[in-house]
């Protein structure tokens, strides 16, 4: 069942994903060879709490942290831990914040230091694919409209697809329906209808879409082991166009200085 967003409920989760905004940017700062994965953890966790929120995955089915930490060909659903990252690696941030009964999800994906060419490609066409279907999700339009313009990009850019993940509304739950696969055919699935508000989250990978589950019974990597990233916003459906309640401007404001 999809439930519809009154203006007011739409504000609430502006409020809930501006603050997922800002505990990524607080991350961002941080990011650099030689921190673990769990100091970010911990970073966010305090910024959420310090900022009148609640970590939204922190015992989310279960699952142990704040936010979820992907490295390399880690795809999704990383587990932080004492692992620290090394100059090259690429890093998924995926956060969620509960805030006045409304979550925000949101997640990037970070170059840390310097790293190869076609791996910056991979973190480029991901964001754009992220861009390309928020350009879809406009009332009258289909979800397999705003899967077919993510596919469609990532694939010209010789990149795959992750089928067993997909976006999801988002509201007084964390996965509400419909869900919102990053493939699918124009003029397809459901309709978009102003009210609705989603988490459009490509997961795109450098080699083949296959993935598999860790026995943490969390992450999820590539077969191939090649990278992947992930961006993630979300987003309430709109008359002509999209509006964006999450925000990358403090990650990305703190990237260029
Ligand atoms: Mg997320
Ligand atoms: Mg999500």
């Amino acid at each position: 069942m999809i439930f519809l967003k009154t203006q007011e409920e739409i504000e609430l989760l502006r409020e809930s994903n501006r603050l997922v905004g800002k505990t990524l940017g607080e991350v961002s700062k941080y990011i650099r060879p030689g921190i673990s994965t769990l100091e970010l953890d911990r970073i966010a966790e305090d910024f959420i709490r310090t900022h009148g929120g609640e970590p939204g995955f922190l015992g989310y089915g279960g699952f142990p942290n704040t936010l979820c930490v992907s490295i390399n060909d880690e795809v999704v659903h990383g587990i932080p831990s004492s692992c620290c990252l090394k100059e090259g690696d690429i890093v998924s941030v995926d956060c969620g914040v509960v805030k006045d009964g409304f979550y925000g999800d949101s997640a990037y994906t970070f170059a840390v230091g310097k790293v190869d060419e076609k791996v910056r490609k991979l973190l480029q066409v991901t964001r754009e694919c992220l861009y390309r279907g928020i350009e879809q999700a406009v009332a009258g339009m289909r979800i397999g409209d705003v899967g077919y313009a993510i596919q469609s990009y990532a694939e010209e850019n010789g990149f795959s697809v992750v089928r067993e993940l997909v976006g999801h509304g988002v509201g007084r739950d964390l996965h509400e329906d419909p869900q919102v696969p990053n493939y699918g055919r124009r003029g397809q699935g459901c309709k978009l209808k102003q009210g609705m508000v989603i988490a459009i989250e490509p997961m795109i990978n450098m080699g083949e879409r296959y993935v598999f589950q860790m026995p943490d019974g969390w992450t999820i990597r590539t077969r191939d082991h090649l990278p992947a990233a992930h961006f993630e916003h979300t987003v309430a459906v709109g008359r002509g166009k999209a509006d964006i309640l999450s925000t990358f401007e403090f990650i990305e404001d703190n990237l260029l200085n």
